[in-house]
């Protein structure tokens, strides 16, 4: 018995060689790395706020109908860009930063880390942007968001190394919108599951981006008809809420209880 669970897992261990799957990056859960600080999927928070973030570009067309939305209801945003677009657009990038928006890394080519890249290629990624809108912008972000939101335990070390934060997306909030969904579907997807704290994920340089604007149109004056407050991540970071504070009955005779705080985590 034992000897073919052995001769099993041989085979399997053989198969998976065969297939490609040794040497693959290395990633935890999202409680692992929510809990250090490392990757950010979204924020609690016990205030109306919102941030919606536009990936992929800058576009010299759609990016600047989406800045014209977002100042017509006053709303900001963070702009994850990617440096090559960032190099070929600046002025769209320097009206994004002028406007108030926040405008973050994205790598320089738009490359997937859902294969094993080593970590020079993925500092070069992040050092080239970050030269570029540094330059651009005057200031520097700390926030990165990985294509595809594709990371690993290199990931995060090499983006920590540089002064970054892995900012994601609320898993609600994915909408798809790069492949096209129809504008009615975007908007519902965000309406329907808006809540405090969300980070939405949105894209402003995709095939079908005019999706996006138009989705905009409509989501920006509802969410501001129900009181939320579009921010930056930044902006939305600042208001995280702390750890949930345990209270106990004021004649509570157990008093002070060490060892009882741990809290919620998140
Ligand atoms: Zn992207």
């Amino acid at each position: 018995m034992g000897h073919g669970i052995a001769r099993l897992t041989l085979v399997a261990a053989c198969l998976l060689t065969l297939c490609g799957f040794t040497g693959q990056p290395v990633a935890n859960t999202r409680e692992y790395y929510e809990s250090r600080g490392e990757i950010v999927w979204e924020v609690p928070t016990d205030e109306k706020l919102i941030a919606l973030t536009f990936d992929d570009g800058p576009d010299a067309t759609t990016t600047l109908q989406i800045l014209d939305l977002l100042a017509k209801y006053d709303a900001k945003a963070t702009f994850f860009v990617v440096g090559r677009r960032a190099e070929r657009f600046p002025e769209v990038v320097k009206r994004e930063a002028l406007e108030g928006h926040e405008i973050a890394n994205h790598t320089y080519s738009h490359m997937y880390f859902n294969r094993k890249v080593s970590a020079s290629a993925i500092a070069g990624e992040l050092e080239k942007t970050s030269n570029t809108l540094t330059e651009l912008t005057g200031r520097k972000c700390r926030w990165f968001r990985p294509p595809g939101g594709f990371y690993n335990d290199t990931v995060v070390q090499v983006a920590k190394e540089q002064g970054y934060t892995l900012i994601l997306w609320s898993w609600h909030q994915d909408t798809r919108d790069w492949i096209s969904p129809g504008v009615g579907k975007i908007v519902r997807k965000v309406l329907n599951n808006a809540r405090n704290g969300d980070i939405v994920l949105l894209h402003d340089h995709v095939g079908g981006a005019n999706q996006t604007v138009a989705a905009l149109g409509q989501i920006l004056p509802e969410l501001r008809n129900r009181g939320y407050r579009m921010v930056t991540v930044s902006e939305l970071l600042l208001h995280k809420r702390s750890q949930p504070v345990k209270l106990y009955p004021r004649n509570d005779r157990t008093g002070d209880r060490p060892g009882d705080r741990s809290g919620g985590g998140r």
